[in-house]
């Protein structure tokens, strides 16, 4: 795909997994599982649905739109015909979603997730994307000016592309205040967290290190790390948000900042040069924090390589298993304090 300026696509499989198209050969398997999911409806007797897909990326159709042309003109003829007809309804849903921008009148707000030194985070379902999202909206006194400004400078989230990274969907300013709309993580953020065993830990430590590493790979530095910006779901992914990429969006908030600089590395707080070195820091500071009830006597030592190296075996399955128990304890003593139970 040369010509393509959308860095990606996502379909969801037959239970509800979104599947990534990155290149010719994904668009192809996408392309097959559909063509035996409608001949599996048809001979069942039902009509065919329409594959939906939702892209990730810049939001620029046309590139998008000729891959399947440039598939199609490949086959042969009696398969380009019989294939038309999914070409057409897959286009058609292709240019749909690429055009669909995400706006306030689309978003149904459902519940309040938190609030932090700049804003306030809903979880919100899209009605045309289908699809759950965190929204962030802060309130922001700026000129139109600076509202372009801070829109081209958040560009660059939608080329982030990174387990590890929260996905961003899109961002817009309605009157003062400006909703960015992410991937919603059902575990929440760390803080909330009493107490993380260190297989756990370990593993969350890995994908905090591999967050960073590909934010410093495309020279954006977090600025600040915390263990409220680690988040975490019931699939065992753990993935960074609330990284600084727009200097006038952190410049606005920090008119109004009344919160810690606990996280903070030495030379921010004086003022100095910020590094690579200033997240590391942040980071040391918060595995310290949540890992306090775990550390007995002496604090521990860098280097922890070996620590990363231990547990660096991508196991999901563990925080997934551990976020779902402490979540169903949590519901549980809600339910407790509620008298229910
Ligand atoms: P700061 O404003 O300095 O980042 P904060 O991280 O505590 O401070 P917010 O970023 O506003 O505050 O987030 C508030 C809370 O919303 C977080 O603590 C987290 O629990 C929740 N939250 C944020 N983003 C998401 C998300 N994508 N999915 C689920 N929960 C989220
Ligand atoms: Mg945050």
């Amino acid at each position: 795909m040369p010509e393509a300026t959308i860095t990606a696509f996502e379909y969801e499989d037959e239970v509800g997994d979104r599947i990534t198209v990155r290149s010719d050969e994904e668009l192809k398997a996408m392309l097959s599982y559909y063509y035996s999911t409608v001949m599996e409806q048809r001979m069942n007797g039902m009509l065919p649905e329409p594959l939906q897909i939702f892209p990730r990326g810049t939001c620029k159709p046309l590139p998008c739109c000729l891959w399947p042309w440039v598939l199609l003109l490949s086959l042969d003829i009696s398969v380009f015909l019989m294939c038309l007809p999914l070409f057409i309804l897959f286009i058609y849903f292709s240019c749909l979603l690429l055009f669909v921008q995400i706006n306030e009148q689309d978003i149904r707000y459902q519940e309040l997730l938190g609030h932090g030194n700049g804003g306030t985070v809903y979880k919100a379902y899209h009605l045309l994307g289908k699809r759950v999202l965190a929204v962030k909206v802060i309130p922001l006194d700026i000129t139109v000016e600076l509202q372009k400004q801070i829109m081209s400078e958040l560009e660059i989230l939608y080329k982030c592309d990174s387990p590890y990274i929260i996905t961003f969907y899109s961002a817009f300013f309605v009157e003062n205040r400006i909703s960015i709309c992410t991937e919603f993580m059902d575990g929440g953020s760390l803080d909330v967290y009493r107490s993380i065993p260190e297989h756990v830990l370990g593993r969350i430590a890995v994908a905090v290190v591999k967050g960073l590493t590909y934010l410093w790979s495309l020279k954006i530095l977090h600025r600040d790390v915390k263990p409220s910006n680690m988040l975490v779901n019931t699939r065992g992914q753990v993935k960074l948000c609330d990284f600084g990429v727009s200097t006038q969006l952190v410049n606005s908030i920090a008119k109004t900042y009344v919160g810690t600089n606990a996280y903070m590395a030495p030379e921010r707080i004086s003022g100095e040069q910020y590094g690579i070195h200033s997240d590391v820091w942040s980071v040391g500071i918060s595995f310290m924090e949540v890992n306090l009830n775990h550390v007995r006597g002496d604090p521990p030592v860098l280097p922890d390589h070996p620590f990363i190296m231990k547990y660096n075996d991508g196991n999901a399955e563990v925080v997934s298993m551990w976020v779902c128990r402490c979540l169903e304890e949590r519901r549980a003593q809600q339910l407790q304090s509620q008298g229910v139970m």
